[in-house]
């Protein structure tokens, strides 16, 4: 199944840091060899389909595949749990005695106090619990991934990162609902998500270049899960997603922002369960639910029927609306940057979304953009468009380090 290779020479006794990334249906990871003091990325890949039809990819740090396997119905991983065992025992053999120094974990919520990474103990892990009902899709696998870890690598340094921890800097009216504040005070509040990709973005642009790092800048990451960051002097100043990871535009299976007066319609006059509500907005809704199609953007462009054009005329509207709310709330915009999946590569989506932008001096050049090159925008323009890849998993090895390092 594996091509071999190793982290490093077995004798230098090499020092590794594992990253794992679950999300609802997927598990990504990525080794890095710490090196230095710094990180090299040695190895990345994922489980995705997990649930359904499980496929294992592994690659090395030029992108080149080591491994890629299907699984028949009967051999498949069973949850994040098998598809770990999976992609521990591809990777034993290519790190080759190395030390594994930490476990860097995603953590989709921290709730309002774990504002920056932490070491997972397990008072720790009993507040990521409480949490799970926040983040239903997402928390609960996060913890399986760190428990299934803590089996395997038991002693072994285990530390979280939150996609919340990016936006605590957002002030209170950004943050607030229009409740009486002592629902704010339960911890109903926006929390935003997707912070360890925004966060990357935003390091990432001011090393490139320090006027991005000053600069007013509009991330948005367009991937299965959905949302968009105004960043001001590097910090998250408002988003797209609130309380939960359901809020702001519509996404592949989730309804995005609804009045909630829809819901309590669904409740009150249609007599709909809560389960049925949650299942319906979280798994049947959004680019899906409105094609009827698929998930996939690249499948809804292809079927062409007029469910799947409304739905992603309307997912443009939605994302342009809110392109233009957060230029409003950082008092204007200098750089527009897509990432993740439709982000980076649904040129046609971008297109959608950008036209009728230009009075905000957003233009794109249709070739560039045809091409997804690193740079978009029409040459001279007031705005930069910008494609970059996100890395969440390079954002956890850094965070990771840093913590480590820091003990
Ligand atoms: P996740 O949130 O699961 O990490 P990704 O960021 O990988 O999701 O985004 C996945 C989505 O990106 C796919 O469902 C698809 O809609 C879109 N996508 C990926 N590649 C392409 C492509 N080449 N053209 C159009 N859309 C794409």
């Amino acid at each position: 199944m594996l091509m071999q290779g190793c982290i490093m020479s077995p004798e230098a006794k090499p020092a590794a840091l594992l990253v794992l990334n679950a999300g609802s249906s997927s598990l990504k990871f990525a080794v890095f060899a710490v090196t230095g003091g710094g990180l090299t990325q040695r190895y990345d890949g994922q489980m995705e389909g997990i649930g359904a039809a499980p496929r294992f990819t592994l690659r090395d740090a030029a992108g080149a595949k080591l491994a890629e396997r299907s699984f028949a119905e009967a051999e498949a991983p069973k949850g994040h749990e098998g598809a770990l065992g999976i992609i521990l025992e591809a990777l034993t053999p290519l790190l080759h005695g190395a030390s594994i120094r930490a476990i860097g974990h995603r953590v989709v919520h921290g709730g309002r106090d774990l504002s920056a990474p932490v070491l997972i103990t397990d008072a720790i892990m009993a507040r990521f619990r409480a949490l799970v009902p926040l983040a239903p899709l997402h928390q609960p696998h996060n913890l399986a991934g760190i428990e299934a870890a803590a089996r395997h690598f038991p002693g072994v340094a285990q530390i979280a990162c939150f996609d919340t921890a990016f936006h605590r800097t957002q002030s209170h009216a950004a943050a607030a609902f229009a409740l009486p504040p002592r629902f704010y005070d339960q911890g109903i509040l926006r929390y935003g998500f997707h912070g360890l990709s925004y966060e990357y973005i935003a390091r990432r642009l001011a090393a490139e270049d320090g006027t991005l790092g000053r600069a007013r800048l509009i991330v948005a990451h367009l991937g299965n899960g959905a949302s968009l960051c105004a960043i001001a002097g590097g910090q998250s100043r408002a988003t797209t997603m609130g309380f939960t990871a359901l809020d702001g535009v519509p996404m592949g299976t989730r309804s995005g922002q609804l009045d909630p007066g829809v819901v309590l319609h669904m409740l009150d006059s249609l007599q709909m369960k809560s389960k049925d509500i949650t299942h319906l907005l979280y798994h049947d809704s959004g680019l899906k639910g409105m094609s009827g199609v698929s998930q996939d953007v690249r499948a809804i462009e292809a079927a062409g029927t007029e469910a799947a054009e409304a739905a992603l005329d309307h997912f443009a509207f939605r994302v342009r609306r809110e392109i233009g709310a957060l230029a409003a709330s950082i008092g204007g915009i200098d750089a527009l940057v897509f990432t993740a999946g439709i982000g980076e590569n649904a040129h046609g989506v971008r297109a959608r979304i950008c036209a009728g932008l230009g009075f905000l001096g957003i233009n794109l050049d249709p070739e560039a953009n045809a091409a997804n090159r690193p740079e978009i925008g029409r040459a001279g323009g007031p705005v930069r468009v910008l494609i970059r890849h996100t890395d969440e998993e390079a954002m956890i090895a850094e965070h990771a380090l840093e913590l480590i390092s820091a003990a």
